[in-house]
């Protein structure tokens, strides 16, 4: 990457990230009950559209860089958002709330052990366009319950990736789990291809830190590139399996 568009993606993170987290301590502020921590998660969301088209703006929300960028803020985001959600109260939920709320979400996609927030921001798209459409003829008193069993799934969803990201030794986990979901992302300078992974080396850098290095081959094309992931929790990783297992990840 170059060291100006590197400095400028820096820029905008740092920026979008704050607004993020400005908007996600007004939102709280503003939460009575179960509805409006819904829309507060809905507003939220929506401030993806933002940092998306930055990306485009500045080159692709599908190169390498940009990649990044979105996927950063798609992560503070999903911080965002478990910061609003931790404000519910615990409800006595009906059983038969959770029940029914099981059937609007039937057929949503499953989450991996170790999604990358992406992942997460479309299967609560996806589940908030699902409640939409089924809960627009309930009584009040039904609606409630609902919103409320939402709440409480929405949170943990949202909660589960939160956690996949606080301990070293889990970003390290989840960092080398989103390598090739950003190269199945990744769009060739063709236009026509995807990318697929030719080989993979854990590689040491100059300051002592850890790359993996994977070389990509353009489906459509043939084009090669090679493209480097920082592993910054990589020594953890290796102090804490010990001696004999530090080159494993
Ligand atoms: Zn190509």
């Amino acid at each position: 990457m170059d060291a100006d568009r590197d400095a400028m993606y820096g820029k905008l993170r740092d920026q979008e990230g704050a607004a993020l987290d400005h908007a996600a301590i007004q939102l709280a502020a503003e939460c009575a009950g179960p509805a409006d921590l819904l829309g507060a998660a809905c507003a939220l969301l929506n401030r993806r559209q933002r940092y998306f088209s930055m990306a485009g703006e500045h080159g692709s929300a599908f190169d390498f860089d940009g990649l990044c960028f979105v996927d950063d803020l798609d992560e503070r985001l999903l911080v965002a958002i478990d910061k609003v959600l931790s404000r519910r109260k615990a409800g006595d939920l009906p059983a038969e709330a959770s029940k029914r709320l099981l059937g609007v979400l039937t057929g949503l996609p499953a989450l991996p052990p170790h999604p990358v927030g992406y992942m997460v921001i479309f299967l609560l798209t996806k589940a908030f366009a699902a409640f939409e459409g089924a809960t627009r003829d309930l009584s009040p008193e039904d609606l409630a319950g609902l919103e409320q069993a939402l709440v409480d799934r929405v949170a943990e969803w949202v909660h589960g990736f939160v956690h996949t990201r606080v301990t070293p030794l889990l970003r390290h986990m989840s960092d080398v789990s989103r390598e090739y979901s950003v190269v199945a992302r990744l769009s060739c300078a063709c236009g026509k291809g995807r990318f697929a992974v030719e080989r993979q080396a854990l590689r040491t850098i100059l300051d002592g830190g850890h790359v993996d290095a994977l070389s990509v081959k353009c489906g459509s094309c043939g084009a090669e590139r090679e493209i480097e992931f920082p592993l910054p929790h990589f020594a953890d990783l290796a102090r804490m399996t010990g001696p004999g297992h530090g080159e494993t990840h």
